[in-house]
C-alpha cells in the first residue's frame, strides 16, 4: 500500500516525499521500501506534543529513527530537542523541526537561531497562527534566515504563509496527498499548491493578490484569478486571507510590508472597505461598499465590480426585443429579492439604468432602508408573489449549497417569457433556475456576474484585458456536480 502511494505521489510530481512512520502501524521494511524509492525519501516520526501520532515511547521512537537513517532514507526529521542526541550519519541530510500546535512563540528568532547551530540541512518551523498577521512574522524570519528555512503558520489563517514560502526562499513547501488524513492543520493538498497556487512558478518577484473575508475557506476566488494569471503569463499569485471582522484594518497596515497589490472584498468587510479607502469609484460612493481595493500612491483605490457586473450580466443575456435589436433596461419592471450586498449593487445598478425595481426582503427593516436609499418600491416579503414584473432577481442565499432544495418564491409566480436571474453560483443550477427553465422563463445564473466582476477585478489588478472564456470554463469545472458533491 505504501509502495503503491510513493509511485503515485512521484507520478504527480512531488521530488520528495515524508514518510510519516507515526500514521503507520507497522514500520515497512526499508530496505524494501528504499530500493524502489521514486524520489528522495524523508523520514519523520511525528511526536502527538508536535501533532504527530506516535503512540509508543520516545526510546522507540529514537530508535526508529536511527534505524531509518541507517537504512539509507535520504532525509530524517529531527525536533529541536533530540536534534542532538542523534548525529549526522554519512550523506543522510537533516531537517532539524519546531512545532508548536497553540502559537507564535515570541522567541520564534531565537528558537531558529538555535536550531541554526544544530547541524541542519533544512530549519523547519510549523507554528500556529492566532491572527491572520502572524503569517508575516514567519515570512519575515524566512527573508533573513542564514540556514535553507521552511517557515509557516499551521491552521487555515495561515494557509498564505505555506505558499509565500518560496517567494522569502523556502526551499520547499509541505503538502499533502491526502488532506482526509488529517496530517497537519491548514495542509494544503499537493493539487492546491501546484494546480491552484502554482507554486513550483513563485518566485521573489511574483507580485501578491488576494481576497479578504471570513470565511474564504471555499472560495473560488483563488482559483480563478490565479488560473487567469497563468493563462497570460502573469508572475503573480492569489491567496486566501482570512480576516476575522475585527481585524481587518491592522491587517491591511501590516501587510503592507509585503506588499500586496490588490484585494478582492467580501463578507464581512464590504463596507469597511468602502470606509478606509483613500479614493471611490462612483459604484462605491453609491453603495458605500467595495470588494475591490487597489494599492494607489496615497492608500487604497476602492472599486465595486459587483455594481457593474450585475448590469453588465443581465445586459448581455437579456433576450431580444420584438423588434430584434437588443434589449435594455431602461422600463423593466424588477421583483429584487433581498437586501444584503449583492442586493444593494443590483438594484443601485438596475435603479440607474432605468430600471423599475421593487425590493422584497425577509427582515422588514432591511427592505425599507434599501427601498429608501435607491429610491425604489418596498414590498413586504409576503407579499412578493403579487407582483407584477417581467424580470425576478434572486439576491439572497435561499437556495444556496448546502440548503439547495430551498427556492426564494414559489414556481407559481414563474411564468414564460419572464426573465429569471439568480445571483447564487453555488450551485450554478439552483432549484430556482431550474423550475424557471421548466416553465419556459429566460434563465441567467449567478456564475455568469461572478465571472464578470473577476474579470473586472483582475483588469484592476493588472491593467490587462481579462481571459474572460477561460476564467468562466475553470469556475463551471469547480462547480460541477460531482465536485460539490465531493466537498458537501
Ligand atoms: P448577505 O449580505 O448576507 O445577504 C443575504 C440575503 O439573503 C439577505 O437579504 C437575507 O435576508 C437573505 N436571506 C438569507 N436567508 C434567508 C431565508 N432563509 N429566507 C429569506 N431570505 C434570506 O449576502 P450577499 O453578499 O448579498 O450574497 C447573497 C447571495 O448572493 C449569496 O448566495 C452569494 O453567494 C451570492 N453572491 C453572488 C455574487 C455573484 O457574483 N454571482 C456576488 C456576491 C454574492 P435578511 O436581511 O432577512 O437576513
Amino acid at each position: 500500500m505504501v509502495q503503491v502511494e510513493l509511485q503515485e505521489a512521484a507520478k504527480r510530481g512531488a521530488q520528495m516525499i515524508e514518510l510519516r512512520l507515526d500514521f503507520l502501524a507497522k514500520a515497512p521494511d526499508f530496505k524494501r521500501l528504499l530500493a524502489n524509492r521514486p524520489s528522495a525519501m524523508v523520514a519523520t516520526v511525528r511526536r502527538p506534543a508536535d501533532g504527530g501520532r506516535w503512540p509508543g515511547t520516545e526510546e522507540d521512537r529514537q530508535m526508529l529513527l536511527r534505524q531509518a537513517i541507517v537504512a539509507g532514507f535520504d532525509w530524517v526529521d529531527l525536533e529541536t530537542d533530540v536534534a542532538e542526541e542523534i548525529r549526522r550519519f554519512k550523506d543522510v541530510k537533516r531537517i532539524i523541526s519546531y512545532h508548536n500546535l497553540r502559537e507564535v512563540p515570541a522567541e520564534l528568532e531565537e528558537i531558529h537561531e538555535k536550531m541554526c547551530t544544530q547541524d541542519p540541512d533544512v530549519v523547519k518551523l510549523a507554528v500556529t497562527a492566532q491572527r491572520p498577521t502572524d503569517n508575516l512574522r514567519v515570512l519575515k524570519l524566512l527573508q533573513k534566515a542564514r540556514k535553507p528555512t521552511v517557515a509557516f503558520c499551521m491552521g487555515d489563517l495561515g494557509v498564505p504563509s505555506r505558499i509565500l514560502g518560496a517567494k522569502y526562499g523556502a526551499p520547499f513547501a509541505y503538502a499533502a496527498f491526502n488532506k482526509e488524513r488529517g496530517i497537519a492543520p491548514g495542509i494544503l493538498s499537493y493539487e492546491e499548491l501546484k494546480g491552484i497556487y502554482h507554486y513550483p512558478q513563485i518566485n521573489a518577484e511574483t507580485r501578491v493578490y488576494g481576497v479578504i473575508g471570513d470565511p474564504v475557506a471555499h472560495s473560488l476566488s483563488p482559483l480563478i484569478h490565479n488560473t487567469a494569471f497563468r493563462s497570460l503569463g502573469i508572475n503573480a499569485v492569489y491567496l486566501p486571507f482570512r480576516v476575522p471582522r475585527a481585524g481587518f484594518e491592522t491587517f491591511l497596515k501590516e501587510l503592507d510590508h509585503l506588499p500586496v497589490h490588490g484585494y478582492s472584498v467580501t463578507i464581512p468587510h464590504k463596507e469597511h472597505a468602502a470606509n478606509i479607502a483613500a479614493e471611490k469609484d462612483p459604484a462605491v460612493e453609491l453603495t458605500q461598499a467595495a470588494n475591490t481595493l487597489i494599492r494607489g500612491e496615497n492608500g487604497f483605490v476602492a472599486y465595486n465590480t459587483d455594481y457593474q457586473s450585475a448590469r453588465d450580466s443581465l445586459l448581455t443575456n437579456l433576450p431580444p426585443g420584438p423588434d430584434g435589436q437588443p434589449s435594455t433596461l431602461q422600463g423593466r419592471t424588477v421583483l429584487l429579492l433581498g437586501a444584503g450586498g449583492v442586493a444593494r449593487a443590483v438594484a443601485h445598478a438596475l435603479h440607474r439604468e432605468g430600471a423599475l425595481v421593487s425590493v422584497s426582503n425577509r427582515t422588514p427593516e432591511r427592505t425599507q432602508r434599501l427601498a429608501e436609499e435607491v429610491g425604489c418600491r418596498a414590498i413586504d416579503w409576503a407579499a412578493r408573489h403579487n407582483v407584477v414584473c417581467d424580470t425576478v432577481i434572486n439576491c439572497t442565499s435561499v437556495g444556496m449549497h448546502p440548503n439547495m432544495d430551498e427556492s426564494p418564491i414559489h414556481q407559481s409566480l414563474l411564468k414564460p417569457g419572464l426573465m429569471v436571474m439568480d445571483c447564487i453560483y453555488t450551485p450554478e443550477q439552483t432549484l430556482l433556475v431550474k423550475e424557471a427553465r421548466n416553465r419556459g422563463c429566460h434563465i441567467l445564473t449567478g456564475v455568469d456576474m461572478f465571472v464578470r466582476q473577476a474579470a473586472l477585478q483582475f483588469q484592476l489588478f493588472t491593467g490587462k484585458e481579462a481571459p474572460l472564456e477561460v476564467m468562466r470554463k475553470v469556475v463551471r469545472k469547480a462547480l460541477s456536480p460531482l465536485n460539490l458533491r465531493d466537498e458537501a
